[in-house]
């Protein structure tokens, strides 16, 4: 489990754009705050990632948990035209 966690938080980081500048997130045309989900997201990104390397085995809830919030994320950033890439798994 902890194998795949970090697989998605690597897939997650290579997806989602989150070295873009201010400038290009805030179009001031928002469905949702790109800006602020992608703080969030980073921050649980950056959590999960201490976590495993403090050597705590994540269960299958959180697995599916990081996914989820990170396909929500990915969602709004597609809704707002930051992402067009096919997804995340
Ligand atoms: S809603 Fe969020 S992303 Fe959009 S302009 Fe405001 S701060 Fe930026």
């Amino acid at each position: 489990m902890t194998e795949a966690m970090r697989r998605v938080i690597g897939e997650t980081r290579a997806r989602v754009p989150f070295d873009l500048p201010s400038a290009r997130v805030c179009t001031g045309n928002c469905q949702g705050c790109s800006m602020k989900l992608l703080e969030f997201l980073g921050a649980e990104l950056d959590a999960w990632e201490s976590r495993l390397d403090g050597g705590e085995t994540p269960g299958f809830e959180d697995l599916s948990g990081l996914i989820r919030t990170a396909t929500r994320v990915y969602r709004v950033l597609e809704r707002n035209g930051l992402v067009d890439g096919p997804g995340l798994p």
